[in-house]
């Protein structure tokens, strides 16, 4: 189980933060944002108006919102939790009705096509500190989302050159207050990074759970019963939204692009090896790949148990 470090000390980090997005990520961070006592109010929008009513019937704010431009009103912070595509018109929608002095920040698992869609769109003396949070499930929607997601987890913040080191300095508090452990690099640099740990993995499980089902020899019964023998790892990630990872790969593709020719090379290298019996190669390779599994596990971002350690946590948190 992983430990949950969400909490707040003093006063709020913010007066009132508006939430634009309340799926995963954003029911996730209203109620981290209740949890820890790092908002003193907590605005919730989203377009579909069933959303909406399911995020009332959760209690995961103070005040409901469909429109996104009435939403953003009197809010200190502004955080846009929509797919990667849809940053751009949502922040031309609120641009001019954000508080003068307030700060925007967004979510989005994709940071230099997010920046550039958002930033032209801020009007003079709102501060912008984008971030993202690498946590998250396969799920999607207001249920999904739990406050200690983001805890023990990493938050990337990518401010542009010359942001206000305060507003910076109270989205990192925030993430904090949230458990997280927060780092900064540059947009292009976290893109290139995200690129190789989680953009690729992703396309890779979308390839090979596409491959079995496609597979005329083995029986779409057989994919699923003798899953356990490593595939039923691989459909887990494959199961992720594909609306949000459509997004991604159409707004990362240099990266994507520059990862999958390195990927492709050492695949290459590996079929080699199978071909030519290099039983030695593929026993190095086994072993500096276990070293690294062993890395993730002792830093506590996983744990050794199967199904990726989440169940246990996920069904206990549930509603708060
Ligand atoms: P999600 O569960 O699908 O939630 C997104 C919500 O935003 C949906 O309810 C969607 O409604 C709504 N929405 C779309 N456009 C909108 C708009 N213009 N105004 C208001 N609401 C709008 O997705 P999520 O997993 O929370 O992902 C949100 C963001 O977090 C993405 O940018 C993603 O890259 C990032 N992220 C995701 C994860 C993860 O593991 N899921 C992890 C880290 C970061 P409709 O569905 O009706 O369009």
């Amino acid at each position: 189980m992983v430990e949950d470090r969400a909490s707040h000390s003093g006063p709020a980090i913010f007066e009132r933060i508006a939430v634009l997005g309340a799926g995963l990520i954003g029911s996730s961070i209203a109620r981290a944002a209740r949890k820890s006592g790092a908002a003193r109010s907590i605005a919730l929008c989203d377009h579909s108006p069933e959303i909406v009513t399911r995020a009332r019937q959760l209690a995961l704010a103070d005040d409901y919102f469909v429109s996104a431009r009435e939403a953003v009103r009197g809010a200190d912070l502004v955080v846009f939790c929509v797919p990667v595509g849809a940053n751009a018109e949502l922040a031309e929608q609120v641009g001019k009705d954000l508080e003068s002095g307030a700060t925007v920040s967004d979510v989005g698992s994709v940071k230099g096509a997010v920046v550039a869609a958002i930033k032209d769109w801020l009007p003079e003396g709102v501060h912008f500190v984008p971030a993202h949070p690498v946590a998250g499930t396969e799920q999607s929607g207001p249920d999904a989302g739990f406050a200690s997601l983001f805890s023990n987890r990493w938050c990337i913040l990518t401010p542009p050159e010359n942001t206000d080191p305060e507003a910076v300095d109270r989205v990192r508090r925030l993430w904090s207050a949230f458990g997280s452990n927060v780092e900064i690099m540059t947009p292009e640099h976290h893109d290139l990074v995200l690129a190789i740990t989680s953009h690729v993995p992703h396309l890779i499980a979308y390839n090979i759970v596409g491959t079995a089902a496609d597979l005329e020899e083995v029986t779409r019964s057989e994919v699923i019963k003798f899953s356990a023998g490593g595939f039923r790892d691989f459909t887990r990630i494959a199961a992720s939204d594909p609306t949000m990872w459509r997004d991604v790969f159409l707004h990362n593709k240099d990266a994507v692009l520059e990862m999958l020719g390195r990927f492709t090379e050492d695949l290459t290298a590996l079929q080699r090896m199978i071909r030519r019996g290099d039983g030695d190669g593929l026993f190095d390779l086994f072993t500096r790949t276990r070293a690294i599994r062993r890395n993730i596990v002792d830093l506590g971002q996983e744990t050794r148990a199967p199904d990726f350690g989440r169940r246990v946590l996920d069904e206990g948190d549930k509603g708060q």
